[in-house]
């Protein structure tokens, strides 16, 4: 198995975050890329950069004036009085208005959902950057490989088709599972991120060609707090084809493992031709977000238990945060899911 990365990912740093109404340190640093990638060493993968593809692979996910605001916003904000640089809305519309904004003020409450989403003139190469790594591992499982892993720093499962947050900018996953559309009729993401992934669900809540399956801490205690829901179960076409698994903050290994098996089960009915993996570590016992109890040995088991599925698998890294076992906890995954292959 082979891990796809690119040391551009590291440039976007964004230097503020809010938690409890105080600013503090963002924790989706670029420090996670050395981290995670210390574990792909340990883990023996070979590393390999991202190849190039054509926007429009992106934009398959993402709406065209989402991914020119992503590209070209920042050099309009600078020209701001007394501009911060990094954008930032002090207005959002409620619902989804019929008219679009012109000024960048209004398309920054448009497109940026919380205050996790902020963009600096080093976002775009960093996240365009990431979905190439997510579209090159995805194209080596399309080729034939048994399977795939995109070192995606940022992650993405929080973006929705024209919406960033929650530390997340393009959803690396919801473009891999696109492109894998190609090869296959149906194509399944399990998501086991300890947040829900709500831009995920957001992308494919109306189709049925795209299963996707979440376990996460319950939203009623824990972001995203209005989406992952069991009773968010897909519409129109995509109805039954959207399941949300909420676990109890501060889950462990078993309550884990349970709600996985009811999720192979889901995947195992669907038939799907391929499976995107978005792989979250931050459910672990000492990661600073605190959503879950999760040991690195249960890592271990998740694991396997997903590589028993025998889907042809791209495994693509969302969240995971500043702990000093997060190498381990991935290194630890992909071995074990290398060796039940
Ligand atoms: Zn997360």
């Amino acid at each position: 198995m082979e891990a796809v990365f690119s040391e551009i990912q590291g440039r976007h740093a964004s230097q503020r975050f809010l938690r409890h109404g105080a600013v503090v340190d963002y924790p989706e640093s670029p420090e996670r890329l050395q981290r995670l990638l210390a574990g792909v060493n340990k883990a023996g993968l070979d590393l390999r950069q991202p190849a190039s593809f054509d926007d429009a692979h992106l934009a398959a996910v993402h709406s065209r004036r989402y991914l020119d605001f992503l590209a070209n916003g920042h050099a309009e904000w600078m020209k701001l009085p007394g501009a911060f640089p990094e954008i930032m809305p002090s207005a959002r519309p409620v619902e989804t208005p019929s008219d679009y904004p012109s000024n960048i003020l209004g398309r920054a409450g448009w497109h940026i959902m919380d205050f996790a989403g902020a963009v600096s003139a080093e976002t775009w190469g960093s996240v365009r950057m990431s979905a190439m790594s997510a579209l090159t591992a995805a194209d080596l499982v399309a080729g034939g490989a048994d399977a795939a892993y995109a070192l995606c720093r940022p992650p993405g499962h929080h973006a929705y088709g024209e919406r960033s947050g929650g530390f997340c900018y393009l959803n690396n996953s919801a473009i891999a599972a696109q492109y894998l559309r190609r090869a296959h009729d149906r194509v399944a993401i399990l998501d086991i991120d300890v947040h829900h992934g709500n831009g995920t669900q957001g992308i494919f809540y109306d189709r049925g060609d795209v299963l996707t399956v979440s376990i996460h801490a319950d939203p009623a205690t824990y972001y995203p707090f209005y989406y992952g829901y069991a009773s968010q179960v897909g519409a129109g076409a995509g109805e039954g084809f959207n399941l949300n698994l909420p676990v109890p903050v501060r889950s462990d290994d078993r309550v884990w493992a349970q709600a996985l098996e009811i999720a192979r089960r889901c995947i195992a009915d669907y038939r799907p031709g391929a499976l995107v993996l978005a792989l979250g570590l931050d459910a672990h016992e000492a990661d600073p977000l605190a959503g879950g109890a999760v040991t690195t040995e249960g890592f271990a088991v998740m694991a396997r238990m997903i590589a028993e599925i025998g889907l042809p698998t791209v495994l693509v890294q969302e969240g995971g945060y500043l702990s000093p076992v997060l190498g381990d906890n991935l290194a630890a995954f992909l071995t074990a899911f290398r060796r039940a292959r």
